[in-house]
């Protein structure tokens, strides 16, 4: 990989993600990776807490340079931030926190991660698109393609979440089965259907998927989901939520640095790690 040598020493600059649980997580090998490839003098944990107060806390009094947060932390450590950016204010989600001279600042990077991965296969602007879901990420992704030009309907499995979420965003909103029968240029899942227990299941049929042109899943274990592989089936373009899980990575590598993320580098990291995993 041709990587650079990093000593850890008495200015090595520490990261880290905050979360419960966080031992699956992906992102110290590409942090980690990154720092090594460009030689900068850092090192990326993964914290086990759900303490946000105490968190940050740590952050100021040890310096700490910056955090990924991951569930459960990502609304409950917006209260904590000296700057949470308009991102942050309008998903109402923080997942990358940046400690400059004391001052913590928040932005949310999940949005990113998606409208670029999707910009990667098509342009978006003026597109149609569905999103399964309306939690946490569903409001990232959302935010992300109407700041793009994008008309949303969402399709949920409790309607009048839908509902909530579409009033706020501007979108329209329908009960999940909904997107069985209507047509879109992109579909998005953000439902955990097809991980975990979940596994092997779709939240949409063989046949519904022949109605898109595109079609994303964001979970990303396994990395080929039912969705997707109905979508490969059908001859449709398929993206993965490693894409998603890459790029945001790349995102809140360059917040911190200020620095373009090494994509390749971190890219390799994450598939080594995928294919290593043992559960
Ligand atoms: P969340 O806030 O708990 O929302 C889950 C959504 O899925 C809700 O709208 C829920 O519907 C729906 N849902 C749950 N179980 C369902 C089922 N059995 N059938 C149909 N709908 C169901 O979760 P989240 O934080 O948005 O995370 C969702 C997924 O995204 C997770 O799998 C997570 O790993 C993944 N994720 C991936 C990335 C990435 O970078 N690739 C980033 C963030 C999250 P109700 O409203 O009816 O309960």
């Amino acid at each position: 990989m041709n990587e650079q040598t990093v000593t850890i020493d008495a200015a090595t600059c520490l990261y880290g993600i905050i979360g419960r649980p966080v031992r699956h997580s992906l992102s110290p090998v590409m942090h980690n990776a990154a720092f090594c490839r460009l030689g900068i003098n850092g090192v990326y944990l993964a914290f086990d807490t759900d303490d946000t107060a105490r968190a940050c806390m740590s952050m100021r009094c040890l310096g700490i340079k910056g955090y990924s947060v991951t569930i459960p932390n990502k609304e409950r450590i917006i209260s904590e931030l000296d700057e949470p950016d308009e991102t942050v204010l309008r998903i109402g989600a923080c997942n990358t926190v940046k400690n400059s001279a004391g001052r913590l600042f928040g932005t949310n990077t999940d949005w990113i991660g998606a409208v670029k991965a999707i910009e990667k296969k098509m342009d978006i602007a003026g597109k149609t698109a569905v999103i399964l879901g309306a939690g946490g990420s569903a409001r990232a992704v959302i935010y992300g393609l109407k700041k793009s030009g994008v008309d949303v309907t969402i399709c949920n499995r409790t309607v009048e979440k839908a509902e909530k979420l579409a009033k706020e965003f501007n979108c329209k909103a329908a009960g999940i089965g909904h997107a069985e029968k209507i047509r879109a240029d992109i579909l998005i899942n953000t439902t955990p259907v097809g991980m975990g227990s979940l596994s092997g299941t779709s939240p949409v049929s063989g046949q519904g998927v022949m109605n898109y042109g595109l079609v994303m899943d964001i979970v990303y274990s396994p990395p080929v989901t039912r969705l997707l592989q109905y979508a490969m089936n059908a001859g449709r373009a398929a993206i993965n939520g490693l894409e998603m899980l890459l790029v945001q990575a790349m995102a809140q590598f360059e917040y911190w640095t200020g620095r373009p993320a090494p994509e390749e580098t971190m890219k390799k990291a994450l598939e080594y790690a995928i294919s290593h995993e043992t559960h």
